[in-house]
């Protein structure tokens, strides 16, 4: 069942809190052992929480969009009272003291959480392989990787193990493995989600998002999680928009970018890119654009993100949070802490990272990185100004072999060569379950869901 479809059952009496949540919580016992999408589950919760709405309604009051939606969240956002680790050794144990932003918000509006989902370690990865506690599987074939880092999340939703999901995305986090296991992710504008109690990875890109069954349900979601924080600064006011109505379009132009459709796109996403390319031109004119410095997007991310990184990751050190081992003395205490607790993954970043701001090497790489920064986001203002938004492929590969590119990072680092563009200009990006992937001006979600669901009709 849809969000949507699941609220209207629930409003007409047809279906309750209750047994949604059984019967989600009857296929996380058959099918999660063997997928690990899910770290922990939070059984006795969420029944109370469906027991507490179930009460609400037959006492007369109208239940809301997401009252008893079941819900996977993945493991770096933050929910009082129960741990969050980010699939890492280091946050074994630690407990959250706090909510997330988002978390705070889905509690207001009704929301039951059936647990937290496997990922990358710190959403450092895109195949979810990075996870301190075992990869996830592709419920779709589970030979295959689901994508990542959001990758348990994605598969709880694809795998009919959680009804929609909440997923973070720094460089295609929630839109390749959304791709991977054919449904919906949004990487909404950065700024319009607050960021406060999301586990930071690189600061001026994360965004946390929604990954869902339809675009419907994304916007829903997405509806419920945004909007100003005074615990984020970046995070930005929002007067609610009513729901789009795809009867009067907000879009009339869609550009598709010639540099994402080079060498390395495997023919078969092609094949789905042109597919939606012929649909939307019965509504909409369709031309062709030209994002010229895509080729440094790349790059400039491998610079920019582990430059973050290293310095976001800095308080892990056995002191303040989480796992210690200790030493001789200080130095060794950090260092048995931060080696035993930290993945190889992880550590390569904050090497890079702790490199490229170093001050022989600052001007050289950071800098540069910065302006290249820039120019990729000018790219999209220019393109901006002549379409309404731009269609493009989410990744250049079908979901690969677990294994398959665990040993290769800079294969790895490959998948994300369309998703990382729209993380560094900051525009928000939707990826469809056919792995089309619509991006649009800042804070323009709303065309987002027009096209995405003219798509999916
Ligand atoms: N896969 C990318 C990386 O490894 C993006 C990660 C993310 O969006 N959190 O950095």
């Amino acid at each position: 069942m849809t969000i949507k479809e699941f609220h209207e059952a629930l409003k007409n009496r047809k279906i309750s809190a209750r047994e949604v949540v059984i019967s989600y919580l009857d296929e996380i016992k058959k099918k999660n052992s063997e997928l690990n999408a899910y770290l922990e589950i939070f059984e006795n919760d969420a029944l109370g929480r469906a027991k507490e709405i179930d009460e609400r309604i037959a006492s007369g009051e109208t239940p809301g969009e997401l009252w008893g939606v079941p819900l996977a969240i993945k493991d770096n956002i933050l929910i009082r009272g129960k741990i969050a680790s980010a699939a890492s050794k280091i946050l074994e144990n630690y407990v959250a003291s706090y909510d997330a932003f988002v978390i705070e918000k889905l509690k207001k509006a009704g929301a039951i959480f059936l647990g937290r989902t496997n990922m990358d370690e710190f959403a450092m990865g895109s195949s979810t392989e990075n996870s301190a506690y075992g990869p996830v599987k592709n419920p779709r074939d589970m030979s295959r990787v689901p994508g990542g880092s959001s990758g348990g999340s994605a598969a709880a939703v694809a795998g009919g193990l959680a009804m929609a999901a909440l997923g973070s995305d720094t460089g295609g986090s929630i839109r390749q493995p959304a791709a991977f296991c054919g449904v919906v992710g949004l990487k909404p504008t950065y700024g319009a989600v607050s960021r406060s109690g999301l586990i930071a990875m690189a600061s001026s890109l994360d965004q946390i998002g929604p990954i869902a069954q339809t675009v419907e349900d994304a916007e829903v979601l997405f509806n419920a999680i945004r909007g100003r924080d005074e615990m984020d600064a970046t995070s930005v006011t929002w007067t609610p928009d009513v729901q789009v109505d795809i009867r009067r379009p907000l879009v009339k132009t869609i550009g598709v970018p010639e540099e994402y459709f080079g060498e390395g796109l495997a023919p078969g996403i092609k094949k789905n890119i042109d597919e939606a390319v012929k649909k939307l031109s019965q509504k909409y004119e369709i031309r062709e654009i030209t994002l010229p410095h895509t080729e440094y997007a790349l790059s400039c991310y491998y610079i920019i993100m582990p430059a973050e990184v290293s310095s976001n990751m800095a308080r892990f050190d056995g002191m303040r949070y989480g796992k210690r081992t200790d030493g001789d003395n200080l130095i060794e205490t950090y260092k048995k802490s931060r080696g035993e607790g930290l993945g190889l993954e992880v550590r390569r970043r904050v090497l890079l990272g702790t490199y490229v701001l170093s001050a022989g090497y600052y001007d050289a790489y950071y800098s540069r990185a910065q302006r290249a920064r820039a120019l990729v986001a000018e790219d999209f203002k220019k393109a901006f100004e002549e379409v309404d938004a731009i269609l493009a492929p989410t990744a250049p590969t079908l979901p690969f072999k677990i294994g398959e590119k665990s040993r290769d990072p800079l294969a790895m680092y490959l998948s994300d060569i369309y998703t990382i563009p729209a993380n560094l200009a900051g525009v928000p990006a939707l990826t469809l379950s056919s792995g089309a992937q619509l991006i649009a001006p800042h804070f323009e979600e709303k065309r987002l869901f027009e096209l995405g669901k003219f798509l999916e009709q």
